[in-house]
């Protein structure tokens, strides 16, 4: 890992690609419209990114179109788009360093994380999607042995990505990986906070071998480039991960337009369920105040509603401010920080009003709460802790998506299960317990997608992700996400003739 000093020096001289990427170009919106980068991380301008509308839309999915319909990608054989897109997963580990580096810069994560955790994700996806790819077979119905029943999967063809900037890279890989192993073209909306990684992701894609039209990226605003793309007719699948109000906007314009095939993976407000019987509780604190204050709060799967059973809360509580002052912001390219820059100064600002709303409420300001600058011009806020926090409050109810933890008590299994529950997304949920009876029992009981018993927001490629109720639908991750990216056919064919 380069040091501090080294990160400030490569930050100073990196090339940022700053145009859209159609049909295997780099090229400027039709219109000639670019909006500014801004780095979280001092306010700085990084560059002029092409702000591209409905007209480059059309010549995206012109382009993305003909690739498919050429069967350039599409039909090749599995087993050549997995070399096509091993090569891709190895250029993303050659340039770890540089996109590592785009990223923190353009959303203000500490580089490690985007070195260790975000570059690694993003290269799992495409390689894991790709190995994959040639060891999955259809199917043979169960037919009379007059006829043959062939259950296949196909490609759905034109594929619209639109992506979030809390984790642009790998949210945008989780997309593109089973998306391109199954053979479909692809239009990247990267979110106008964060295009960088995604406009050289499909820099990388192109030196791969993937060809000209199959990954195309069109940075810009939602509603100039995502709303266009949702509505288009001739886009076959609309892959989205964001907000649940964007969400639901999306799955009623895809209603309203082609039915085209629409997953949403949205917002969480997930329960991090503490009982007395914790196996180390100590362990169990340090878990609690890393699932809220990781990546600065801005995780789908945050930890932001904690449940700590009425007995241990006195001694519980204390233990997760202790933990939580290890978690300064700190000077995103500095190796050693941990939390770094909100994305912006409106989610700053949204963060902020959360915080007040809380204290109007009632609710016990335990620690943080406030902005601080360890870096000039830069928008960062302190790890923020409420007790006395009730489930009607607003900070208990909304996707503050930011470093703002919200603790409740409770004094049943019950009730834990009933609170956790209480809520209209259903993304992820932990339970601490070392009784493996209520670990599996209450497991069962929570209403979300994925469940952490005695640790936090792990996982890997293998299991799938994704939400329960307004959480959205669909999964990423997994052989399952594959399903998303095909259709399914089935040929009967008569053998008596
Ligand atoms: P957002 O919904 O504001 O934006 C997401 C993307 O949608 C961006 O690219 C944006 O430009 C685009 N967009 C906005 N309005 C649009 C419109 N009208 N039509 C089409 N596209 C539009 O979300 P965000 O602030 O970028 O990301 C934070 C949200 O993402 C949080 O709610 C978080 O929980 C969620 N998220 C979910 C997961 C998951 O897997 N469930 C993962 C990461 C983030």
């Amino acid at each position: 890992m380069p040091s501090f000093s080294e990160w400030q020096q490569q930050a100073q001289n990196i090339t940022i690609s700053t145009q859209a990427i159609i049909n295997g170009k780099a090229c400027d919106a039709l219109s000639g419209n670019t909006f500014d980068c801004i780095s979280p991380i001092d306010g700085r301008v990084l560059g002029q990114i092409a702000a591209c509308g409905a007209e480059d839309v059309e010549l995206a999915v012109n382009a993305a179109r003909n690739a498919f319909e050429s069967g350039c990608w599409a039909e090749l054989k599995p087993v050549d788009r997995k070399s096509i897109l091993l090569r891709f997963a190895a250029l993303i580990d050659q340039y770890s360093d540089e996109l590592a580096l785009l990223e923190t810069l353009d959303m203000g994560k500490p580089i490690s994380d985007s070195l260790s955790i975000d570059v690694p994700e993003a290269r799992d996806s495409i390689a894991w999607n790709a190995e994959a790819i040639d060891k999955i077979n259809g199917e043979i119905a169960p037919t009379g042995d007059n006829e043959l029943g062939l259950v296949t999967r196909e490609p759905l063809g034109v594929i619209g990505a639109i992506v979030p900037w809390n984790f642009p890279m790998a949210m945008a890989c989780w997309k593109l990986g089973p998306a391109l192993a199954t053979g479909n073209s692809v239009i990247l909306k990267p979110s106008e906070k964060s295009p960088l990684s995604a406009i050289r992701l499909a820099e990388l894609a192109l030196e791969a071998g993937i060809p000209a039209g199959v990954f195309n990226v069109l940075p810009g605003y939602g509603v100039e480039v995502g709303d266009p793309l949702a509505r288009h007719m001739d886009v076959d699948g609309l892959v989205f991960t964001g907000s649940t109000a964007v969400g639901k906007q999306l799955l009623s314009v895809a209603g309203s337009t082609n039915m085209k095939r629409t997953f949403v993976e949205c917002g969480g407000k997930s329960p991090n369920i503490v009982f007395a019987d914790a196996p180390d509780l100590r362990a169990a604190a340090e878990a609690a105040a890393m699932a809220i204050f990781f990546n600065q709060g801005e995780v789908c799967v945050a930890g932001s509603r904690l449940l700590v059973e009425d007995s241990i809360a006195e001694k519980f509580i204390p233990m997760v401010c202790e933990a939580s002052k290890n978690i300064r912001p700190g000077h995103p390219l500095d190796p050693a920080t941990i939390m770094g820059a909100i994305v912006d100064d409106v989610q700053m600002r949204k963060v902020l009003g959360f915080i007040d709303k809380g204290q109007q409420e009632g609710a016990e300001l335990v620690c943080g709460g406030k902005h601080v600058e360890p870096v000039a011009g830069g928008y960062y806020l302190e790890p923020t802790i409420f007790k006395a926090v009730s489930p009607q409050m607003s900070i208990a109810k909304n996707e503050i998506f930011g470093p703002v933890l919200s603790c409740m008590t409770f004094n049943s299994e019950e009730q834990a299960i009933r609170m956790a529950n209480d809520s209209d997304f259903g993304l992820a949920a932990g339970l601490w317990t070392s009784n493996l009876s209520r670990a599996h029992r209450v497991s069962r009981k929570l209403r979300a997608g994925s469940i952490w018993v005695n640790c936090y927001d792990v996982g890997d490629m293998t299991a799938p992700f994704g939400g329960f109720k307004q959480s959205g639908n669909g999964r990423d991750k997994s052989l399952h996400a594959l399903e998303k990216y095909t259709e399914i056919k089935a040929t009967w064919i008569n053998l008596d003739t």
